[in-house]
């Protein structure tokens, strides 16, 4: 491939040294780096590009900004369709929406839209934002339930149109999985506040500890409200199930990375959250979820941490580049392995992990090929700290204490393309009608259900 087929190469921590702190692993382009990467840009008539986007960002046309160095321009065409784009430039997993459509992906690497996404929305926090200007107050009042990405669109979208919106969030900070699951190395505290601060500056108010089904009710918010969202996400960790699964050092991903980040286990003891890491840690799973446990078990001061996953890589769902990343690392990876049971110390901790190897067999309802037991393979792996991450469910709280909101048989909100439940001006989208997925599939179901929102107050 020659140079003009490659990507510029996003510049980052030496692999060695980002193992000993929690600093972002990714340094950004700088702007001689962002327009000759921009410069890249074909223009595509048809633009596939913005076809893979599920906010529909205009990519050409701000790719285009960039290239003439105009990052202001670039940054406003951005946020006519994307409320959080300093977050979606970072965790995206652009390689299978926009990037995957794009028409440089044919002849050697994809323009790297993320990369670009990042460096403008950057570019605007280090200058500091310009409040949008807002249209005639609409007086429609609507409660959005949640505060990760699906919601902050959601909100903010409805803003956009003039509508007053409260978040109502069960923890005592926004952000949903952006702030108590995915680790400051890939994306930095600082970050969240500012794209949040971004939303409130639409006007936007939000009212923490406040557990919807439990604090208050659907049916009380819908008193007050003229629509609601419901943006609940999937924060239920999914357990293995198997002897020893309450063995002293083993966590659910949930508990692991909510003590990390949320509590700021990391900053201990500066904070008062204490996290207890051995020296050999072993991650269950290989989504993005297990790729971000293993790598912050290592940062913590694991000597050795491996991900065992019960298919192979490609299999896997985490981001291409977070898998590239932990490998640097040093994180090992043991494919086709599934545990079956944890063996114990005599002070029950765990100690070991007996699994049994695993083969591919037909294909699953994911499409990935399904894993096999084989029989007789039986054999251990030493771990005294495990984390497990095979997976999360939506939290059930609301959903039972809401009389007549349907749900799927895995637990899930049911809804239609634009969000609407069975119950009149109730909407829903993000994981809790989907299951565990991705920011930018949720911020695209809260921004279809903004719309609907909008059609709905408008008409009432
Ligand atoms: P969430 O982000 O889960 O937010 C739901 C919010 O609702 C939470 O703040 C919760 O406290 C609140 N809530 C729940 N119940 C109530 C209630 N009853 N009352 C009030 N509030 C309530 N996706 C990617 O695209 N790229 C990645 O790199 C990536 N990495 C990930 C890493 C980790 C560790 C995890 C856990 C997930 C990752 N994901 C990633 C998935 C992605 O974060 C989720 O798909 C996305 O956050 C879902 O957004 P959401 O708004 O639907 O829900
Ligand atoms: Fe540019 Fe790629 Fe979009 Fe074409 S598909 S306009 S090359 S980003």
């Amino acid at each position: 491939m020659n140079a003009e087929n490659r990507k510029h190469k996003m510049p980052e921590q030496d692999p060695k040294e980002r193992i000993r702190n929690f600093r972002e692993v990714a340094l950004g382009y700088d702007e001689r780096i962002a327009v000759k990467e921009a410069k890249r840009c074909l223009q595509c008539v048809n633009k596939p590009c913005v076809t893979g986007c599920p906010v529909s960002v205009d990519i050409h046309a701000f790719v285009r900004l960039i290239k003439e160095g105009n990052f202001d321009a670039a940054i406003r065409k951005i946020r006519e369709k994307n409320n959080l784009p300093a977050i979606s430039g970072r965790v995206c997993p652009y390689e299978k929406q926009c990037e995957g459509n794009c028409t440089l992906g044919k002849m050697g690497d994809p323009l790297a839209i993320g990369h670009l996404e990042r460096f403008v929305s950057d570019h605007q926090r280090e200058k500091g934002f310009k409040p949008a200007e807002l249209p005639k107050p609409t007086c429609k009042r609507i409660a959005v339930i949640g505060s990760g990405p699906a919601s902050l669109t959601c909100a903010g979208d409805l803003a956009k149109m003039g509508h007053k919106v409260t978040i109502f969030e069960a923890l005592h900070d926004s952000g949903g999985v952006l702030t108590y699951g995915i680790p400051e190395f890939r994306l930095p505290d600082e970050v969240i506040k500012s794209e949040i601060q971004y939303v409130q500056s639409l006007g936007v108010d939000i009212e923490y500890d406040v557990v919807v089904g439990k604090t208050i009710t659907i049916d009380e918010l819908q008193k007050e409200f003229d629509a609601i969202f419901i943006g609940t996400g999937a924060g239920l960790p999914a357990w293995l199930d198997i002897p020893g699964e309450n063995l002293n050092g083993i966590y659910s991903a949930n508990e692991f990375l909510t003590r990390v980040n949320l509590m700021k286990a990391y900053r201990f003891p500066e904070y008062d959250t204490p996290i207890n890491v051995g020296k050999k840690a072993v991650t269950i799973g290989a989504g993005n979820v297990a790729v971000d446990c293993a790598r912050t078990a290592l940062r913590l001061g694991a000597e050795k941490s491996c991900i065992a996953y019960r298919r192979t890589e490609e299999e896997s769902t985490a981001r291409l580049d977070e898998m590239a990343h932990a490998k640097e690392e040093g994180v090992e990876f043991r494919f086709l392995t599934q545990p079956v049971r944890f063996i114990g110390d005599e002070k029950g901790s765990v100690k070991q992990m007996e699994c049994i190897k695993m083969r591919l067999g037909e294909p699953d309802r994911s499409g990935r090929r399904c894993p096999v037991p084989v029989e007789g393979s039986d054999f251990t792996i030493d771990a005294d700290t495990v984390i497990i991450a095979i997976g999360q469910r939506p939290n059930p709280l609301l959903i039972r204490a809401t009389k007549g909101l349907k749900t799927t048989e895995h637990g899930t909100i049911e809804a239609d393309e634009d969000g609407r439940t069975s119950l009149p001006g109730v909407f829903a989208g993000g994981d809790i009608t989907t299951g565990a997925a991705t920011i930018i599939l949720a911020m695209g179901a809260g921004k279809k259900a903004a719309k609907a929102i909008d059609e709905y107050v408008r008409k009432k």
